[in-house]
């Protein structure tokens, strides 16, 4: 985590929203939200202070008592107008997102719109939030289900998808009538409080969704605090086992999305140009930093002979700022993460994997001081080396091989991670072996980002997961509902009384 900085004075606030109210922090620890194209400084993030974070949490703790009984009708019209804003001021979200984040226009309308589709999904809560009931389980008696919203439940979000990931969080848990604490990202909150702004334009009251900013400490006090009862974190590894453990610890239910490292393998019998098309965009869209970016080809068989029609693709990337017409990939998000980028190209040098394509320190012009990294290709690539064994995080693919189906499907359950991987072959059987084999939560067959849409619950394996249900769709209802399970009968005189029962029968 990059800690708070010397911060421009004169730029605007990133304000908090408690009780329904954007106010600005008393904290005296803030940091500057930085274009990463230009470093122009774009606004000021507060970190909140411990009295903000305790009235955040008592506000949605109140909006609970009121929130939790409010008609299930209401609170799907809310996110019926509330997607309809979304799409009115698309335009303007995706620039608020390419301005902070990096990410080219058409790319940042994209993380708008997987978002606005939890949205739309959380507008159908009516059938989502069912029961189920069992009749006559004994003489005159049912078991019914309901599910109950927890209470303030809270999410915390990382930096690469500003739109979606919050969007995957607070929809569902107010749907389902939970009221939510959000922390988004302290590196690109713009467009998350844009979304939040335009939630309660939707008819979200007051205290049912409020924001605090923040670094390590409030995460920790969202983990710890007594009163929040469920937490949903997406973010790199290392944070996300603290804040499982830590959360968990206290007693809350906690679901953790994390680290990636995700191979595409690529069988001699692909279709060559479409599967290559969809690996170099799937690798470098988004600068690489998408935790469903594909930064391993394995190449089977013949197919380790197309080394060069991928560095070649790449090569022909057009790297400029998001706002830039015709731009495949944008900055990193700073010049940390470029830094780091960097080095790790290097580590791959020093560690014998062969450079294919060397994309450090680019030549972009009218952005000269932006966090740039080009294409980056390397061959030869093994496990033990820190590009293969690191989430690079940045746009690196990594190309290994394989001689055959078994050998790379061993070789990626191998690595630790297990969040998305894909297969590009002509052959049913391939990818039905691939498909029941492979130890990794999304699978994609021919196509190289396999996301779920909100049918269906986004997934992880290993250590890209902690806690056992998604962060939206199916799983998502269960996770931030209480499953309460009603027996009963009700008396009627002409019932044939029964005696007393001291067994554990229904009779
Ligand atoms: P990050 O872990 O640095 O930050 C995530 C959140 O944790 C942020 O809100 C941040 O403020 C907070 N945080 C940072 N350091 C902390 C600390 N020491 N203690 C407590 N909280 C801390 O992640 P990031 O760099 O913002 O995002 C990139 C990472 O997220 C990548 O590893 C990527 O794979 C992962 N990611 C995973 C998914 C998924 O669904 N599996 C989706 C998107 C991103």
């Amino acid at each position: 985590m990059n800690a708070p900085t010397p911060v421009a004075a004169l730029a605007p606030t990133v304000k908090l929203l408690i009780g329904g109210k954007f106010v600005e922090s008393k904290t005296t620890e803030w940091r500057n939200v930085v274009n990463p194209a230009t470093q122009e400084v774009l606004a000021r993030v507060p970190f909140a202070t411990p009295e903000e974070i305790e009235a955040a949490v008592a506000s949605a703790k109140q909006a609970f008592k009121t929130w939790r009984k409010t008609a299930i009708g209401t609170r799907a019209r809310i996110f019926l107008k509330y997607q309809q804003l979304i799409r009115e001021n698309m335009a303007e979200l995706a620039a608020l997102l390419t301005a902070e984040q990096g990410k080219t226009l058409p790319d940042a309308e994209g993380d708008v719109f997987r978002g606005l589709e939890v949205v739309e999904h959380a507008a159908g809560i009516g059938n989502l939030q069912l029961g189920e009931l069992a009749n006559n389980v004994a003489n005159g008696v049912d078991t019914y289900t309901v599910l109950q919203p927890l209470g303030v439940c809270a999410g915390i979000t990382p930096f690469n998808f500003p739109a979606m990931i919050p969007l995957w969080m607070f929809p569902m848990a107010i749907a389902t009538g939970n009221t939510f604490i959000l922390k988004p990202s302290e590196q690109d909150p713009m467009v998350t409080m844009r979304l939040c702004e335009l939630a309660l334009e939707a008819g979200i009251p007051a205290g049912v969704l409020n924001v605090v900013h923040g670094g390590e400490a409030a995460v920790n006090a969202i983990c710890d605090h007594p009163d929040i009862k469920a937490v949903s974190f997406v973010g790199s590894t290392k944070v996300g086992t603290h804040v499982y453990q830590r959360a968990s610890l206290a007693g809350k239910r906690v679901q953790c999305m994390m680290g990636a490292k995700n191979h595409a393998i690529v069988m001699p019998d692909a279709n060559k140009e479409q599967s290559i098309n969809a690996i170099v965009g799937a690798s470098f869209g988004a600068a690489g930093q998408r935790c469903m970016a594909i930064s391993v080809a394995v190449l089977v068989g013949e197919a380790q002979k197309w080394v060069p029609d991928f560095v070649a693709k790449a090569k022909a990337l057009k790297l400029s700022a998001g706002t830039t017409p015709g731009t495949d990939l944008g900055p990193v998000i700073s010049c940390a993460a470029r830094e780091r980028v960097e080095g790790l190209i290097e580590r791959g040098v020093q560690e014998g994997a062969t450079l294919e394509l060397d994309g450090r320190k680019p030549n972009v012009p009218g952005f000269e001081k932006g966090n740039f990294v080009g294409p980056t290709v390397f061959s030869g690539v093994k496990p033990g080396m820190s590009i293969y064994d690191q989430e690079i995080f940045g746009p690196v693919l990594c190309i290994a091989a394989a001689d055959d189906l078994e050998q790379a499907i061993e070789f990626i359950n191998a690595n630790p991670n297990g969040n998305g991987t894909a297969i590009f072959t002509q052959s049913g059987a391939a990818a039905r072996m691939f498909q029941e084999d492979i130890d990794v939560g999304q699978v994609g067959i021919n196509l190289p980002v396999p996301v779920p849409v909100p049918l269906f619950s986004f997934t992880g394996s290993r250590a890209s997961k902690l806690g056992d249900l998604g962060p939206y769709g199916k799983q998502v209802v269960m996770f931030y509902t209480q499953t309460k399970t009603v027996t009963a009968r009700w008396f009627d005189d002409s019932t044939l009384h029964h005696g007393v029962n001291t067994t554990i029968s229904l009779k």
